[in-house]
């Protein structure tokens, strides 16, 4: 019986173990934790966004980090198959706004029991508390892998996951396992408390592998200091916003956003920020964040309404229209951002102060250091560089044995379902093909 170790136990190292049990290989998915899933548990709010209901071919503009590299494991393993899985093993989910498809219990926790509960009917094996360390290795080969249990993961009960794990983790001795091969599922490194911290990177490295820096993709945006703070909580529906490197706009979007202490989050952020952390990391340009607050009125119209308000409340002062424009938290900084003065009548200003003031409002620019911290994003951008990887098996190419999937690789997608469908799909063409190396593809 072919022997296959999944190294880590989240969404792809499960399903990874699951369909390589299901060959009748024999599994071991060994995960840091006491438990398999963590990163898991906090997805979707806790509900986890297990996948998109869009047609296949939506998920690769929806995966921005080298999508197309998973075209033919999303049609091996595609979200139908996914949900026709998780209904045979007793689940069943609903599909709500955009396609997102939740548990219908609405609880994250049911996924990782589903899982759990079909790795073992198959015959795996889950070993917690256990951190891969290293390969055993024969020229070009892996043979095994080499761990060592967590003594202490540096948490007290019930004391929160998401604390980070780094410096905390205490190992004991090392033990090895054989393996005729080994499939590496073990995450990006957002979220260190959930596990994924990225510690198995070095080992990639030493074994020769190319690998792209890790950088954050889907984090809030982070505003040079001084420049939110009195922001902090104001939610900005229906804003066009875009980000300026060097004054020239690299990424726009409508939608929503959301000034939190020391970021801007929500969607619109969330989007533009993996290509604002590649640039910082690679070019280092000044950044700037443009919002529209006033899409829907071209700067014409804009004027028309803000003199019809001037003629209207004749005797109102300057900052009482400019509050009729924009919500309260923000009066201040458009009429600073124009120089103006806010108890100014309205009868005494000038055209030239209306068309600063337009100016402001289409234009309200916010300077950026770039996006928050690694450690604070939903999803990491870079990995296992894509031309060691097989797309059609998940296997390394230079070296035997040796299969990836999940965040591990450099893969990223948006928010909705997308990286965990990625994460599954890619698990379980590394599974398939580890259990049948010699399988047709
Ligand atoms: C807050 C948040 C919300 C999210 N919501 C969604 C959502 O709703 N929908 C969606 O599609 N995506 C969502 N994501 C992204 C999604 O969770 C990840 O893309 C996905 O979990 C990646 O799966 P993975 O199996 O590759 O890695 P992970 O789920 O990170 O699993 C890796 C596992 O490997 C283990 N491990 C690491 N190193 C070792 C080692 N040396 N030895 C043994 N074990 C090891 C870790 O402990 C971990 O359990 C969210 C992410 C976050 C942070």
């Amino acid at each position: 019986m072919l022997k296959v170790i999944v190294i880590g136990g989240g969404a792809a190292g499960l399903m990874a173990g699951i369909t390589a049990a299901r060959q009748g290989a024999s599994v071991v998915v060994m995960e840091r934790m006491r438990e398999a899933g963590k990163k898991m548990m906090i997805t979707g709010k806790g509900r986890c966004n297990i996948t998109n209901s869009c047609a296949v071919k939506e998920f690769i503009p929806n995966l921005p980090g080298n999508g197309k590299f998973l075209f033919s494991a999303l049609q091996q393993f595609t979200n139908e198959d996914l949900l026709r899985f998780f209904r045979e093993c007793g689940m069943e989910t609903v599909t709500e706004r955009g396609g997102r498809v939740f548990p219908a219990s609405g609880k994250a926790k049911d996924v990782i029991i589903t899982l759990l509960a079909a790795l073992e009917k198959a015959g795996g094996r889950i070993l917690t508390n256990a951190q891969a360390t290293g390969f055993v290795v024969k020229p070009g080969k892996i043979t095994g892998v080499r761990y060592r249990n967590v003594e202490n993961d540096g948490r007290k009960d019930g004391q929160d996951f998401r604390s980070s794990t780094k410096g905390k983790i205490k190992l004991g001795p090392e033990h090895t396992l054989d393996a005729d091969a080994v499939i590496v599922c073990t995450g990006g490194a957002s979220y260190p408390g959930t596990g994924s911290d990225g510690n198995f990177v070095p080992v990639l490295e030493n074994l020769g592998l190319a690998m792209e820096p890790l950088l954050p993709a889907l984090v809030p945006l982070q505003p040079e200091e001084g420049f939110t703070e009195e922001l902090d909580g104001l939610l900005l529906k229906n804003v066009k916003a875009s980000v300026l490197s060097d004054g020239r706009p690299i990424a726009e979007e409508f939608g929503e956003m959301q000034f939190i202490r020391g970021g801007i989050a929500g969607p619109i952020s969330l989007t533009m920020s993996r290509k604002v952390a590649r640039l910082q990391y690679f070019n280092q340009p000044e950044l700037e964040l443009c919002i529209d607050l006033k899409p829907a009125l071209p700067e014409d119209k804009l004027d028309t309404r803000i003199t019809k308000d001037f003629q209207e409340f004749s005797k109102a002062k300057l900052k009482e229209i400019v509050r009729k424009l924009v919500p309260q938290p923000l009066v201040e900084p458009v009429l600073d951002g124009a120089f103006l003065d806010g108890n100014k009548p309205v009868s005494q200003v000038t055209k030239n102060d209306r068309q600063e003031l337009i100016a402001i409002l289409k234009h309200f620019t916010i300077p950026l250091t770039g996006t928050r911290p690694l450690a604070e994003a939903i999803v990491t951008a870079g990995g296992v560089s894509l031309k060691e990887i097989d797309p059609k098996t998940m296997a390394a190419k230079r070296i035997e044995g040796l299969y990836f999937a999940g965040e591990v690789m450099d893969v990223d997608g948006y928010t909705g379902g997308f990286n965990l469908q990625a994460a599954f799909s890619s698990g379980y063409v590394a599974g398939l093909h580890a259990a049948q190396p010699g399988l047709a593809r």
